[in-house]
């Protein structure tokens, strides 16, 4: 078992298959980076799946494939079915922004994938091509159908912002209760690569929004999720992840692995181990030592929300947000 020096259980490995994305959100990757990871300096499947093993044998009980946007990495069904191989039990979900989806939905969950969360930011065609710098909101919505026809669960995940899609809560919402989909409205990160417009709304200004239309109880934390709950009258859930908030740490139970190699302890800060040299020479202890380590430094706390004008120097769409 991983447990952290704040006695945290760290099961949960997010693994980012490529920083490339197809879409330029506003909040994540707004302008294309000046480089991108060279191909030859990324992990191959097979060689993120030595490091899988190694995680699973250490403790890792859930694992997501995110990136920039997973599914431009060819094979990543291949990837998964080796995952699921090994060990079928483990919570094996993804997280995409769809525009793909369509025509992978299947072979995704042939492979083993479970589950799938999902970006929608909003429902209107043209704000879709404000936020992603790309008219994609059809191909987002059909590949949502599709993974639902193919039995994939889907969560749908919103970051709501000022002047953007905040007059759209609602709506997002109501798409998700009527496909008994769940919902999480992300709070906006500050990180040095967004743009600077972008102004997120903040829990409580998103909770006063939602109560002029709905009743709900305030049902606080489950589990390891990040997530805050809130259960509305006639039972449907909804979550707010507040990275600002002073608790939001606590609970936390995940590390991110980077497609270079890199296995970072926390969202927010720079720090960070490679497993790149020890998996490239199949030294498994290795790995796994570099693993113990990066557990044993997780720090306690992000710094979301602490002195004034600080924001992350991580990009979202190299840690896999
Ligand atoms: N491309 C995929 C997608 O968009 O779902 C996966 C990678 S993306 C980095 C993962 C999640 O991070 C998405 O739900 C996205 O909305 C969220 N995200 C990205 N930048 C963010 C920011 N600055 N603040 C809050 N959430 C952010
Ligand atoms: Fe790409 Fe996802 Fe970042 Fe948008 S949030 S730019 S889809 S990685």
């Amino acid at each position: 078992m991983l447990i952290d020096s704040y006695n945290r259980v760290v099961d949960y490995l997010r693994i980012s298959v490529t920083e490339r994305c197809n879409f330029r959100c506003q909040y994540c990757m707004p302008e294309k980076p000046f480089s991108w990871v060279p191909k030859e300096n990324l992990l191959t499947f097979e060689e993120l799946f030595l490091f899988v093993k190694v995680a699973i044998d250490e403790g890792i009980k859930k694992i997501r494939i995110t990136g920039g946007e997973p599914l431009l990495r060819e094979d990543l069904d291949k990837f998964i079915k080796m995952i699921f191989d090994y060990a079928p039990d483990i919570d094996l979900a993804m997280t995409t922004n769809a525009y793909l989806l369509k025509s992978t939905a299947q072979k995704l969950k042939d492979a083993g994938l479970k589950r799938l969360n999902v970006s929608i930011d909003t429902l209107k065609p043209e704000v879709a091509q404000k936020i992603a710098q790309k008219d994609v909101l059809a191909n987002v919505l059909e590949g949502v159908e599709e993974a639902r026809a193919v039995g994939l669960k889907v969560k749908v995940n919103m970051v709501p912002m000022k002047n953007m899609n905040a007059d759209e809560i609602v709506d997002v919402l109501e798409y998700c209760k009527e496909r008994g989909m769940s919902i999480r409205f992300i709070e906006y990160m500050e990180n040095q690569f967004a743009s600077k417009e972008i102004s997120g709304l903040k829990s409580n200004e998103l909770l006063a929004i939602l109560r002029e239309h709905y009743e709900f109880i305030d049902e606080g934390f489950d589990g390891s999720s990040p997530s805050h709950y809130y259960r509305m009258k006639d039972g449907y859930k909804f979550g707010i992840i507040e990275p600002y908030e002073d608790d939001f740490c606590k609970q936390c139970n995940r590390i991110r692995l980077t497609a270079e190699g890199q296995l970072i302890p926390c969202l927010y800060f720079d720090e960070a181990l490679s497993i790149g040299k020890a998996i490239k020479e199949g030294n498994i202890e290795a790995a796994a030592e570099v693993l113990r380590e990066v557990v044993r430094n997780k720090p306690e706390k992000n710094r979301w929300g602490g002195e004034e004008g600080e924001v992350s120097t991580r990009a979202f769409y190299e840690t896999g947000g």
